[in-house]
């Protein structure tokens, strides 16, 4: 074992702080890198303040952060598809079994046995698993991701997360050039939405509740926006959509949007509002539409979208800040005040 530098929370209640944490030195498998940029996601802060209790209690301390990109410092004696100085990635998942039903399909995200990067039983030190607000971390090979020499490390921290989430079902539900395509909420997951979207060569229409996000939206690559809350700009788009990915977190009416579909579109959910909602059977009856959900990608649905973005030169609009600021970035979180993820530069974890 050795020491490494993280931030950690304490109990719910407590802000993020400076901490040492121990990390297993790299057995054969293992990949050892320095971390230089994560992503803030938003499961960090519902985690770091036991938001999840129901389905997955927080064991403190808790070291959030599954939007990891760094530098290669040690390999295992079997590792061959990384080297010392190699760029690589890390996202939400460290492990899984790699035989079941799920595993053999590339789906590792599914796998019963699979492993999330933080607060989650750690096989190898058998206490739970620290995320990417540290100076390191040691990650068996089959889940670190290779990162196009082109992109924008602080940029490309939040492609571990919140772009597999937007790309892996765009990918599933087949959206190609001349498809139409809806995206929901201009945030970090919509924001990565709209810019997949647009590179696979669809028309794009961004909803939106805030009229000030149109000129964002037009540039990351929508075709059009519409402000949700003018239902007859909404009504206009009746029955023409072929999917519609809806990244919003609130509480919102799904069945206006569904409404939207043409016969045999779909309407993937990827925000997770916490109350259960209604939901219409004729709206999915007449059309025969379907309302789905999605949850990341595969590890190697993880490296397509990460070379997608290398042939398209796509990262996520990142606010990089020092570590320091962490608390303050979370408050700003919860106002939806940034434009679109925070990205922790961690050679800021080296004055604390
Ligand atoms: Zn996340
Ligand atoms: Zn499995």
């Amino acid at each position: 074992m050795f020491n490494a530098k993280a931030f950690s929370a304490a109990s719910p209640s407590s802000p993020l702080a400076s901490t040492t944490i121990a990390r297993r030195d790299p057995t054969e498998n293992d990949v050892q890198i320095e971390i230089l940029f994560c992503g803030v996601c938003h499961s960090d802060l519902h985690q770091v303040r036991d938001e999840w209790k129901s389905v997955m209690p927080t064991v403190y301390p808790c070291v959030p952060g599954h939007e990891i990109v760094g530098r290669v410092t040690k390999v295992g004696s079997a590792v061959s598809k990384f080297k010392a100085g190699d760029i690589a990635a890390v996202g939400c998942m460290v492990d899984s079994d790699g035989t079941c039903p799920e595993c053999r399909r590339n789906l590792e995200q599914f796998c019963h046995n699979c492993t999330l990067t933080y607060n989650f039983p750690d096989k190898h030190t058998g206490g739970v698993t620290y995320g990417g607000y540290s100076d390191s971390v040691v990650v068996d090979q089959r889940f670190v991701l290779r990162v196009p020499p082109n992109l924008d490390l602080a940029g490309a921290a939040p492609l571990l997360c919140a772009g597999i989430t937007t790309y892996s079902p765009l990918h599933h539900w087949g959206v190609t050039k001349g498809k139409k395509v809806g995206i929901v909420g201009l945030g970090g997951l919509g924001h990565m939405g709209v810019k997949f979207a647009h590179a696979l060569g669809a028309h794009v229409v961004l909803f939106t509740t805030s009229p000030n996000k149109k000129d964002d939206a037009l540039r990351l690559g929508a075709d059009e926006v519409v402000v949700s809350r003018d239902a007859n700009e909404v009504a206009k788009h009746a029955g023409s959509f072929d999917f519609i990915l809806d990244a919003v977190s609130a509480d919102h009416d799904v069945n206006s949007y569904i409404a939207l579909l043409r016969v045999d579109g779909n309407l993937t959910l990827v925000g997770a509002p916490e109350k259960p909602f209604p939901v219409s059977a004729f709206n999915l009856i007449m059309g025969r539409r379907s309302l789905s959900g999605s949850a990341i990608g595969g590890i190697a649905e993880t490296q397509e979208m990460l070379d997608f973005c290398g042939a398209h030169n796509i990262t996520a609009d990142v606010e990089v800040i020092p570590i320091q600021k962490i608390n303050e970035a979370y408050e700003r979180l919860l106002k939806a005040d940034v434009k679109y993820r925070f990205s922790i530069d961690m050679a800021s974890l080296k004055n604390s």
